[in-house]
């Protein structure tokens, strides 16, 4: 048979995905495990927004849509960024997709040529490096510091931008560490960004999950020429618990949209038109239950991390944004537990599955070998247990 594609058989599987479902596939065997794996909100999807989905069936709107999204999506999408980021965007400058996930992919199809230079500030979410790859780009990886609060400098930035580069990913906030850059700090990264002109894939999912009073600012919002060289992916997923129904969102100019629109009406043709309703109600509705649940976040984040730091062993920093802890391992490197020694963030992960029954994502994945990430959604029962079983398990007693 002949060899398969190169550039599929160098994709990783993802490893955020992968946890997940070992970690269901135990629950369904009946083993006592708790997960922080999935960033996924444990909350259901509200309920005006489920009435609207099933309404939108029973209503037989159940057809192909424009392959961009409806129109009156696509507008209250336009209203929510200018209301909640002043951002304006027209309709055409807007194209809806099955998820955040594809919507980056296809942002990076629309600026990505083979050999192309595509900056990524790690620790990274896990698909970023292979969703770059898959378009033939070549990821650099620029290590950020958790001294630093895990945020890239302008310097470092410029730094890092060779003639090939094209494009830098920023996800704010961010996924894994939590963290947001502040108004001063996006408006030094966009003078390099401009300066050297490269675009930037801005994934910001994570700005309605904002801790203490703080203040998300959209990249795109520093200047014109900032947002011209934007493509900003956005989605329901996060913000309203919606992660099944797959709506996300790129925001861009008009050249860029309509590569993307074209790019799209091949590729997955239009997405799914309940989901869509159920979409446009989640954007316009009061916005209640967000906040409801980035309280809920907010209480669990700080519980989390109080605790984590009691323990012997372990760290972690202030995450302010998304639903993500990093815990550093670091002083575990080179110990001996259940007769393994810890050589990275893999063994610990694995180690603390099996003899600890809790399933969390090794770092190793987001280019932070030293790191385990714990997801914060998820109940606060689950999360004082889970840190009760961290403590065994750092005692070396099984569950
Ligand atoms: N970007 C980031 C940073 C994420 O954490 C996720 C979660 N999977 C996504 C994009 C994808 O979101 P969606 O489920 O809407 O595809
Ligand atoms: N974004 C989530 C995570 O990082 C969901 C899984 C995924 O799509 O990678 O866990």
């Amino acid at each position: 048979m002949k060899e398969l594609s190169k550039i599929a058989l160098a994709i990783e599987p993802s490893a955020t995905m992968a946890i997940d479902t070992l970690f269901k596939q135990m629950k369904a065997d009946g083993v006592d495990v708790i997960g922080f794996g999935a960033g996924e909100p444990d909350f259901n999807t509200p309920d005006d927004i489920k009435a609207v989905g099933k309404a939108a069936i029973d209503n037989n709107e159940t057809r192909y849509t424009p392959s961009s999204g409806t129109v009156e999506l696509r507008k209250a999408i336009a209203y929510r960024l200018k209301e909640d980021c002043g951002l304006d965007y027209t309709v055409k400058q807007i194209s809806v997709s099955n998820g955040a996930k594809p919507c980056v992919y296809v942002s990076l199809r629309a600026i990505i040529n083979p050999g192309d230079e595509v900056i990524l500030p790690s620790p990274f979410w896990v698909s970023y490096s292979e969703l770059i790859r898959m378009c033939g780009g070549v990821p650099v990886i620029i290590e950020t510091r958790e001294a630093d609060d895990f945020k890239l400098t302008a310097q470092e930035l410029a730094d890092a931008i060779t003639p090939k580069t094209k494009a830098m990913i920023l996800n704010n906030p961010s996924n894994p560490t939590g963290m947001m850059y502040s108004r001063a700090e996006l408006e030094e990264l966009a003078k390099v960004v401009v300066e050297k002109d490269i675009y930037v894939v801005c994934d910001e999912i994570y700005y309605r999950l904002v801790y203490d009073g703080g203040e998300f600012y959209s990249f795109a919002a520093v200047s014109p020429e900032a947002k011209e060289r934007t493509l900003l992916v956005n989605g329901v997923s996060k913000s309203y618990a919606m992660t099944g129904w797959r709506i996300g969102y790129v925001a861009a100019n008009d050249q860029i949209s309509t590569v993307i629109a074209n790019y799209l009406s091949h590729c997955t043709g239009s997405p799914s038109s309940i989901s869509q309703k159920a979409a446009l109600e989640a954007l316009t509705a009061p916005q209640d239950s967000v906040e409801f649940m980035r309280q809920a976040f907010q209480r669990r984040r700080d519980y989390m991390v109080e605790h984590m730091n009691k323990i012997d062993g372990v760290s972690c920093i202030m995450p302010h944004g998304a639903f993500y802890v990093m815990m550093n391992i670091e002083k575990l490197i080179g110990r001996k537990l259940f007769g393994q020694t810890i050589h990275s963030s893999d063994e610990f992960a694995s180690l603390f599955l099996k003899y600890g029954k809790v399933a969390v994502v090794p770092g190793t994945s987001f280019n932070a070998p030293n790191f385990v990430r714990w997801s914060y959604a998820t109940s606060l029962d689950n999360i004082k247990e889970g840190l009760r079983r961290l403590e065994l398990f750092l005692q070396e007693k099984a569950v």
